[in-house]
């Protein structure tokens, strides 16, 4: 049976009809405002409705970044759209007003995360941890083939584990975050900060950014490294030195089989990931004694929180 997954952006969502094997058949959009979140339950209705024309689904599953419930239901909060408390699948569904369609909610970064586990780099293990590079640290945790949610819908924010004491301070409130060091926003800080205090090797990456320091961003440290450009490339190496070495400590509580890294930075490829691997093995308790685990780029791309979130609300719908 085919589902739908919806991948929340900041300003648009994309919104796919989604079969057994993880293959989007239909996919469409529609543009948001995320101060008006009205305005994105519409949509998803919308969306919802245009797709329905064509094919037969009884799941909805929403890929949200914020804090999900643990039963799937309400957004408790979310640090980029004016969700408070709010609840997201009761919404929707009073929208799209069918008693046959079933609507989930699932954190963004599961949903990336579920779908690299079912379909994806991790589609042959069943312990694994997937840490998503973006503006912040999106992590998803599977443990025995399920997703790890906790007591709560709190689970898996690795991002906000400490690192650094008394270092960045964190939209969470909290300083010294392990997302603050392994980010893309992080990634953005220090090029900038190496762009004023080191002009002359940062000429590549200001030529790229016109010019200007404070236009630095992640896809210029990406494309200055990859063509050879010195900066670009120890810049991609502290990053990926960072998620090595919080790797190795999730290695210490999790055990994984597998650690998966998405996220636009992964184009990198192995510029990010052989340091990430280096700082892994270096860090890794009782090192010499226990496999070294792969650390290995994501693979389905911008499409993951759609097929990821239509799979689990299959799951979910299923089971109710
Ligand atoms: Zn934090």
């Amino acid at each position: 049976m085919h589902a739908i997954g919806v991948d929340i952006g900041g300003t648009k969502i994309a919104v796919g009809v989604v079969d057994e094997g993880g293959a989007i058949v239909a996919k469409t959009k529609r543009k948001t405002k995320p101060q008006d979140p009205a305005s994105i339950d519409q949509a998803i209705a919308d969306a919802v409705a245009e797709l329905s024309v064509d094919h037969e689904f009884h799941a909805v599953g929403v890929a949200a970044a914020g804090f999900v419930s643990s039963d799937q239901e309400n957004v408790l909060f979310a640090p980029n759209i004016a969700w408070r408390d709010y609840p997201l699948a009761w919404k929707v569904r009073e929208l799209i007003g069918r008693d046959d369609i079933a609507v989930v909610v699932e954190n963004d970064a599961n949903a990336a995360g579920w779908a690299e586990f079912a379909f994806g780099a991790a589609a042959d293990v069943k312990h694994m941890v997937m840490l998503t590079i973006g503006t912040g640290l999106g992590a998803a945790l599977v443990i025995d083939g399920k997703m790890v949610r906790g007591g709560f819908g709190f689970a898996a924010e690795l991002g906000h584990l400490r690192v650094v004491p008394g270092g960045h301070p964190c939209g969470c409130g909290l300083r010294g975050c392990w997302e603050q060091y392994a980010s893309g926003s992080a990634l953005t800080r220090e090029a900038r900060r190496a762009a004023v205090e080191r002009e002359v090797r940062a000429a590549k990456l200001l030529e790229l950014a016109g010019g200007n320091a404070a236009d630095i961003a992640g896809p210029h440290v990406t494309e200055a490294a990859v063509g050879g450009d010195e900066l670009g490339i120890e810049l991609l190496s502290e990053l990926g030195r960072w998620i090595g070495e919080g790797a190795a400590s999730m290695a210490a509580a999790i055990d994984p089989e597998l650690f998966v890294i998405g996220g636009g930075v992964v184009e990198a490829g192995d510029l990010l990931l052989e340091p990430a691997r280096e700082a892994y093995v270096e860090n890794l308790p009782a090192r010499g004694h226990r496999p070294i685990v792969p650390i290995t780029a994501a693979r389905m791309g911008n499409d993951a929180g759609i097929v990821g979130a239509a799979d689990l609300a299959r799951i979910a719908s299923a089971g109710r």
